[in-house]
């Protein structure tokens, strides 16, 4: 009776779960509902541990005794792992977001590969289509984990420069190519239950060492500056090994949450490339933003002119029409809860106050999206770049805050520049344009941007903070001195 219970209720746990997993992957999809549907899913996570955990007094676990789990380490580990990921997310800064999602994916790749590697070593897989899959999932479990550490560590700038050697795509591929024989070799000794070389469990420490060692190699040479897209690669190699083991274990709820993590992180993946206009492969082979490329200045003539903050702040008070564009910059000084202050008392003056987001504007998807609503920007001040392009050319004046690559007109006239091609926010259509930046300071892509010194552009130098601030108290003089 308790089993059939068990296995009802599993069954119902699981659907939950897949049903939860897909809607609140559906509502992250606007930024209005984004919060909920992080809610969501983790209400569908909750409900797919719970579906694991009462595996265990189901009847297929009587039938298969090697997959019972010892409940006291399971409940130690989810209490660990839990308490630690809240205390970590809470104190999180935005800008360091990247590195944090690089970490618990490579968890994520860390614990499909365990669970492989409990297969294989206890030799519990039944058939070849099930050895198989376990070694696929164990190689791209593998890979993702070892990559991803990498990924953490340029991130968070404990490795500074990309490690490259000649020959290193040789080199991979020979690393991926002697895995793959390994694995193969695995399934042939597995099948003739003989191996005339050594044990199988030291074949498979071998197929495993490989596997990480190829993740660590393929990492290595990447600019960090790519990492953002190489996680999202990274998410999906991940999302896929988990399925696989899902597969493996005859988890329905790993399965779908793997393939949902697979296929969310292929599409970011593509639209992140597209968003740049780069292929994946010139993300994973081209070494963007080294020494040769950050040479390219293209022709640029004249000067810069600096404005003070106060000037710039009052211009905008007496404009009718304001976009401003948040990059990098923003987030790096945290100069949201600032930013909006300032529209604030734009909109109070009546001026109509829009956001222009580009879809790689700072270091990770979505980044200036939720920069905005932490400070409390309606949604509806929010545009995307499709939709308010057009718009700059009739805007009075344009505020460029950390920005650079993302409206840089190299991109659409400089065919020798190395992000030509990206589409780009139009800001230098505006009558006048502001742009807060601190100095001399080059974007992401390293080049020199022909905006700064155009005549309708003018710099406000400083920290993105420091420098709203020194606008806020502007505006708000004014009104002081009126009344
Ligand atoms: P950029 O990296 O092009 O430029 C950021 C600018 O911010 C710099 O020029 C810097 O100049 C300025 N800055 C830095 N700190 C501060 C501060 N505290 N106060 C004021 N200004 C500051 O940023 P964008 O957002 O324009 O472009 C993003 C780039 O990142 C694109 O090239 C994109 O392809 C790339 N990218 C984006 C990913 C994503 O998912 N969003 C992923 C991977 C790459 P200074 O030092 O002079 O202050």
């Amino acid at each position: 009776m308790l089993t059939l219970i068990a296995q009802l209720t599993i069954g119902a746990a699981d659907l939950a779960a897949a049903f939860l997993f897909l809607f609140g992957l559906k509502r992250m999809s606007s930024p209005a509902t984004a919060s909920s549907g992080i809610r969501v899913a983790g209400i569908g996570m909750v409900a797919a541990v719970a579906a694991s955990f009462l595996y265990v007094f189901s009847a297929d676990a009587a039938a298969k005794p090697h997959l019972m789990v010892n409940l006291t380490l399971a409940i130690v580990a989810l209490a660990v792992g839990g308490v630690g990921a809240w205390l970590v997310g809470r104190k999180v800064a935005m800008t360091a977001m990247p590195q944090m999602v690089a970490i618990y994916n490579g968890m994520g790749g860390g614990a499909a590969g365990g669970i492989a590697a409990v297969e294989l070593f206890g030799g519990k897989t039944h058939g070849t289509t099930q050895l198989v899959v376990t070694l696929l999932g164990a190689l791209i479990g593998a890979v993702s984990m070892s990559g991803s550490v990498i990924a953490w560590a340029k991130l968070q700038g404990v490795l500074k420069k990309p490690l490259r050697i000649k020959g290193q795509q040789l080199l991979n591929g020979l690393f991926f190519l002697a895995t793959v024989a390994v694995g193969g070799w695995i399934v042939v000794a597995s099948l003739s239950r003989v191996d005339p070389i050594m044990p199988l469990a030291s074949w498979t420490y071998i197929f495993f060492g490989l596997a990480l060692v190829f993740g660590v190699l393929m990492t290595l040479p990447i600019g960090g500056a790519d990492m953002p897209v190489v996680i999202s690669i990274y998410n999906a190699f991940t999302g896929l090994a988990v399925g696989l083991e899902g597969f493996v274990l005859g988890n329905p709820a790993l399965m779908i949450a793997g393939m949902v993590v697979g296929a969310a992180g292929l599409l970011l993946t593509l639209l992140m490339a597209k968003a740049m206009n780069r292929s994946v492969a010139n993300v994973l082979f081209s070494n963007f933003g080294d020494a040769k490329t950050k040479a390219h200045h293209g022709a640029i003539k004249g000067t810069e002119r600096p404005v003070e903050a106060s000037d710039a702040g009052i211009k905008m008070r007496y404009a009718s029409s304001v976009i401003i564009v948040p990059g990098y910059g923003l987030a790096a000084a945290q100069g949201q809860q600032k930013l909006y202050e300032f529209v604030k008392l734009l909109l109070a003056a009546k001026v109509q106050v829009r956001f222009a987001i580009h879809p790689v504007a700072g270091r990770m998807p979505g980044q200036m999206d939720v920069l905005l609503a932490e400070a409390g920007v309606p949604y509806d001040l929010i545009f995307q770049l499709d939709d308010i392009n057009a718009d700059f050319a009739t805007t009075d004046v344009v505020l460029v805050i950390g920005a650079n690559d993302v409206v840089n007109p190299a991109a659409r006239s400089d065919k020798a520049s190395p992000i030509f091609g990206m589409p780009i926010l139009n800001a230098d259509k505006a009558k006048q344009v502001y742009v807060i930046k601190r100095g001399q300071g080059k974007g992401y892509s390293g080049i020199v941007n022909a905006l700064f010194y155009e005549p309708n552009c003018n710099m406000v130098f400083g920290d993105a903070q420091a420098v709203l601030i020194k606008m806020i108290e502007a505006v708000r003089g004014l009104g002081a001195a009126a009344a």
